[in-house]
């Protein structure tokens, strides 16, 4: 049988949806909603608003020596979960069991956590086990409301669906395994009627040891459950209106964006907007399904639609093409300088192979065509390590003079402008320099040309807010 256009709808709640009581019964009265309209709704969830941290941190310190923290973190995590349930949960067995089952999650990182405080030590996949926890906690108690107010739901372990490999703390899955999986477990809901809740962010190797996908992974959670039951449409409920123009805390007049290409968002969830889990984009768009982002505090606003590249309209007026302007903050830039690098083949790759050798992404390149220095971005906190790795790779070369210096700025931002067109359309660099111009904000790095929709900046960290209010200026 062919599926009927509202066949299957994945959506996913952050956090602060489940944060409160009132939160989850707004859950609830949306799902009741969508229910009406699609055959079958799968619900994701992450773990309460400031969950993960809790479980982290306390098994941090734990590992570290300092088991303080443990009794005070499993009080805590009672409080927060018993709390919601009493205000939700009016059926006396319902509310028991739950408190039971959540209860032996409690005790299994109390125990996770003294093993970690004896052991003086941590590792990878036992801080995934610790963090796994808050979205096994939340998923048992949203099921529990729905279930008490009548709507049949079953809370879903991913563990049993999303396959990954053991690549702890930051999985990747196995989209074949996960399809077979997933639908195992989820056809019989279906054929019940049953709403799945099913846990954000974790999933697990073959083997069945417990993974977690990344930090704020359950919005690829939806996708990656999105693309293997190939929904029609994944929509992922946060606490604002969608993705925006600018973030709101900058800049007072920012916007909803009513609709963005798959590469436009790509683009802004790498550069700092946290709308989106950077990894969710890759599974729909290669699924052809439909996402939007949208607010559960407010519910009937349409958020942000997300298009396929191919249903972009070409912008005609440059005040059309920019979406969007955004900064990530607490960078560096590192520069390698010297005259005798001119010409001298393989020192751009040695440089980036030592700085990945510490561990560090990088977020942007440049490099002028004299060929006598590369100057290129990363995150702060490891500078002081990536300087050493490049002053050890550079050894020779330092004291020969080939090379004459390796050094970190200041703390700068990368400031990122989105929009398609931004590469093609004459004027719109000129437009941006302009700006920054008159607001006497000086540039200290550029990359523009290797993405089709986007420029990027570098400029002071203490002109970051006035850059993105002057550009974002420049938005229609
Ligand atoms: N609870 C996880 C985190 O805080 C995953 C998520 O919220 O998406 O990182
Ligand atoms: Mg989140």
């Amino acid at each position: 049988m062919l599926p009927s256009k509202f066949d299957l709808l994945v959506m996913k709640f952050g956090g602060t949806s489940v944060g409160s009581a009132s939160a989850m019964k707004t859950v609830l009265e949306i799902v009741r909603d969508e229910k009406k309209k699609w055959k079958n709704v799968v619900v994701v969830i992450s773990a309460i608003s400031g969950t993960t941290n809790i479980l982290l941190d306390t098994a941090a310190q734990a590992a570290a020596g300092d088991d303080a923290l443990i009794s005070k973190s499993v009080s805590e995590l009672r409080t927060r979960h018993f709390e919601i349930l009493d205000q939700t949960v009016n059926t006396p067995e319902i509310n028991i069991n739950v408190k039971s089952s959540i209860n032996e999650l409690i005790e299994e990182f109390r125990s996770l956590c003294h093993a970690m405080f004896v052991l003086g030590e941590t590792t990878p996949r036992a801080l995934d086990a610790v963090a796994s926890l808050g979205e096994r906690m939340s998923v048992r108690l949203l099921a529990a409301i729905f279930n008490d107010a009548g709507l049949p739901a079953q809370f879903a372990e991913a563990t049993e669906m999303v396959i990954t490999n053991n690549l702890y703390q930051n999985a990747n899955p196995d989209f074949p395994a996960t399809q077979v999986a997933t639908h195992q477990k989820l056809r019989p809901l279906f054929s019940d009627g049953i709403t799945p809740i099913v846990t954000g962010f974790i999933g697990a190797t073959p083997q069945g040891i417990t993974t977690t996908l990344g930090r704020g992974g359950s919005d690829y959670s939806a996708a990656i459950l999105g693309a293997v039951l190939n929904a029609d449409d994944v929509w992922i409920w946060t606490d604002v209106d969608g993705v925006m123009t600018a973030d709101p805390r900058i800049v007072k007049d920012a916007r909803t964006i009513p609709s963005i290409s798959y590469s436009e968002i790509a683009e802004l969830a790498y550069y700092g907007a946290k709308v989106l889990h950077p990894k969710t984009v890759k599974p729909v768009v290669e699924a052809g399904i439909g996402l939007r982002i949208c607010n559960t505090f407010n519910p009937t606003h349409p958020g942000t639609r997300l298009i396929a590249n191919a249903e972009v309209q070409e912008p005609t007026e440059i005040s059309q093409i920019i979406k969007a302007v955004t900064t990530i903050r607490n960078q560096k830039l590192v520069t390698i300088e010297g005259r005798g690098m001119l010409g001298v083949p393989g020192l751009a790759a040695r440089a980036f192979a030592a700085v990945a050798s510490t561990g560090t992404s990088v977020p942007l390149i440049t490099q002028s065509s004299s060929e006598q220095s590369i100057c290129f971005a990363i995150p702060s906190a490891p500078s002081d390590n990536v300087i050493n790795a490049l002053r050890n790779e550079f050894v020779k070369e330092l004291a020969n003079n080939d090379i004459d210096g390796v050094f970190a700025s200041e703390p700068v931002s990368i400031l990122t402008v989105v929009g398609y067109g931004t590469k093609n359309t004459p004027g719109i660099a000129g437009r941006i320099f302009s700006k920054l111009g008159d607001e006497a904000i000086n540039v200290l790095a550029i990359a523009h040309g290797s993405s089709d929709v986007s420029v990027s900046l570098v400029i002071g960290s203490k002109d970051d807010s006035r850059a993105v209010l002057a550009l974002h200026n420049l938005i229609n």
